[in-house]
């Protein structure tokens, strides 16, 4: 754990599932309409992501932002290359994503027991029994399923969470058939060391399993975070195009790291993603203006740095820019 690893033992490639649609969205005031959002996620589906978390099938009257998943699951143009994913919380929820034809389903609950509380009213223990009623509804829809656990690395409400705790619940999900592992910094609380530590545990304990990261930037920390995952052979993450999102508990901070940041930083480092990466920030574009106002992430603001012209100024993007 303490020792130094190398940078030359980074993944050539990496993975990147866009949350925007869902996990930024969601924490948005700026409620945007079915068509703004068929309109987003049809921009997405044209970048060369692969898989995109379209919604969330859980009670409309908690996250209202969500109630539409259905019709825009209905009207999106799928591009087969993508698979478009929800998060579900229970049965129901699980019931009416297979009915809305999704195409892989993230099982979702907390490692913590208050933020599980906070989050879908249930305790730790009640999430587990409604995910093994999930798995058997996917199983036999043949539905491609995975288990994301929030609060990793730090619970607003409690602090530390007990890397323990982290890997029971994982064991409990890989037990029932999920396909990855997906390790949330729901609230922004990770730091470097301590995700290589939580990550370097996961994987001695599930050598076969399949791990992606969730980082957010409440702190700051987002892409020292990712940086730090790479390091110990993490290659999939979650990130939101324009780095929109927020955290509930933060007011103001920023959310999910910045998709097109990653993806400059990554490809910068010869790391491949199979991203467009001006198409992406086309899709950050049109998130501005569907919100009506600036998305945090830098890219768009600084220009990609293989773009910029000998003087060292960024090229506008738009040409209202120049006004
Ligand atoms: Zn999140």
């Amino acid at each position: 754990m303490d020792q130094l690893i190398p940078l030359t033992y980074l993944p050539t490639s990496v993975s990147i599932r866009e949350v925007g649609p869902r996990d930024g969205l969601q924490n948005e005031d700026v409620m945007l309409t079915t068509e703004q959002k068929v309109r987003f996620i049809d921009t997405l589906s044209n970048t060369g992501l692969r898989l995109i978390e379209v919604g969330a099938f859980v009670r409309p009257q908690n996250v209202p932002q969500m109630a539409d998943t259905a019709d825009v699951f209905e009207r999106i143009s799928k591009n087969p290359a993508v698979v478009y994913s929800a998060i579900v919380p229970n049965a129901v929820g699980a019931k009416r994503a297979i009915a809305a034809q999704v195409e892989a389903i993230q099982i979702f609950l907390s490692a913590s027991e208050s933020h599980n509380q906070s989050n879908v009213n249930m305790s730790v223990e009640q999430s587990l029994s409604q995910a093994a009623d999930i798995a058997a509804i996917a199983t036999e829809a043949d539905c491609w399923f995975d288990g994301v656990i929030s609060v990793v690395f730090g619970c607003p409400f409690e602090g530390d969470v007990s890397i323990s705790r982290v890997l029971e619940v994982a064991g409990r999900l890989l037990d029932m058939g999920a396909a990855q592992i997906t390790l949330g910094d729901t609230t922004g609380m990770a730091h470097p060391r301590l995700v290589q530590q939580v990550i370097l545990a996961f994987q001695e304990r599930f050598p076969r399993a399949t791990l992606r990261l969730h980082p957010h930037s409440a702190r700051g920390a987002g892409l020292a975070n990712v940086l730090a995952a790479l390091q110990v052979g993490v290659d999939r993450f979650d990130a939101s195009a324009g780095g929109i999102g927020g955290c509930p508990f933060a007011p103001g901070a920023p959310g999910n790291i910045c998709s097109e940041d990653m993806v400059h930083m990554l490809h910068e480092m010869g790391i491949d993603t199979g991203i467009d990466l001006p198409a992406l920030m086309d899709a950050a574009h049109l998130l501005e203006e569907l919100l009506g106002r600036p998305v945090p992430g830098q890219t768009i603001k600084a220009g990609i740095c293989q773009h910029l012209p000998s003087d060292g100024c960024p090229r506008p993007f738009h040409s209202t820019e120049l006004v």
